[in-house]
């Protein structure tokens, strides 16, 4: 945070230098958006081809192919899930929420990627539907589904409540499930589980302290987030203890509630649709 008193006094142009307009890191010129209307009509006659119910407090971790759909679902009551993806067959390619953040803004919906980390740096699943893009920006500066936290964990509430332990955080949730998913030990699967994108979650930052906030989710039952799987994806999703975050996570104080997972099969694949290759930079780094 930035003080309230600052140290040093400001320089005689500083109105003019906080003035200047900002710049966009990356313009969206040199990043297409991608056409939805060939992923939105591969959906028709799609096949339900697994669920998955995500409990409360809990982890779980689901396959979804190339080329097949997954949803995430509130159900019951509001909610909201810390989502990891891994690209099926080599965990070290994994979703890169700060990359994803720089090229897509703070919080995603439609026709957002979700990006892996690098060396890959490509698409692993496109955001085909989004039933609370009605939500936009609220008055405080807050949105859904953002890539800007990164994820409840035991050590953060370790710092922060003099030595608290809690066991159902997203990191812990999601540190077992994938080790139910793949064999690998605990300590073998908690280094691949990473910064996530926090859907349903409803954040953003104060804008005179730019702390990282979070408000009752919007969320009810019967929304859900669609994506399209560009390569073959292990998806890890937990159902934070925060609940819906209307108050405080790492606890069990707050009402928690399922998430649902769905996988689809669409009977083709989206016209025009070819698996993303990994990314072109020839990894010479100037030698
Ligand atoms: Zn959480």
């Amino acid at each position: 945070m930035k003080p309230d008193h600052p140290a040093h006094a400001a320089p005689a142009d500083a109105a003019a230098r906080k003035a200047i307009a900002p710049v966009i890191c990356y313009p969206v010129e040199g990043l297409p958006r991608p056409d939805l209307a060939p992923y939105l009509a591969a959906r028709d006659g799609w096949a339900l081809v697994s669920e998955t119910l995500v409990p409360a407090r809990a982890a779980r971790c689901f396959s979804v192919p190339a080329g097949h759909f997954f949803r995430i679902l509130s159900v019951e009551g509001p909610q909201v899930g810390d989502l990891n993806l891994w690209a099926a067959g080599n965990l070290a390619e994994r979703f890169y929420s700060g990359k994803t953040r720089a090229l897509h803004g703070t919080h995603l919906s439609s026709g957002d990627r979700m990006w892996s980390s690098f060396p890959t740096l490509r698409p692993m699943a496109t955001i085909t539907d989004d039933t609370l893009d009605w939500y936009g920006f609220d008055a405080f500066g807050g949105s859904v589904h953002d890539v800007i936290g990164t994820r409840c964990d035991p050590y953060t509430h370790n710092l922060l409540s003099d030595g608290g332990q809690y066991h159902h955080c997203c990191h812990s949730n999601l540190t077992r499930a994938l080790a139910d998913h793949t064999g690998l030990s605990l300590a073998e699967a908690e280094p691949h589980v990473h910064d996530v994108l926090n859907v349903f979650m409803c954040t953003g930052f104060t804008r005179d302290t730019g702390q990282y906030f979070m408000k009752a989710s919007p969320v009810r039952p019967g929304d859900h987030l669609e994506f399209f799987a560009e390569i073959d994806l292990i998806g890890g999703l937990s159902a934070c203890p925060g609940g819906d975050c209307s108050s405080e996570h790492s606890s069990d104080t707050a009402a928690c509630h399922p998430l649902l997972v769905q996988v689809f099969r669409p009977v083709a694949a989206p016209v025009g649709w070819v698996m993303p290759a990994v990314n072109g930079y020839d990894r010479r780094h100037g030698r």
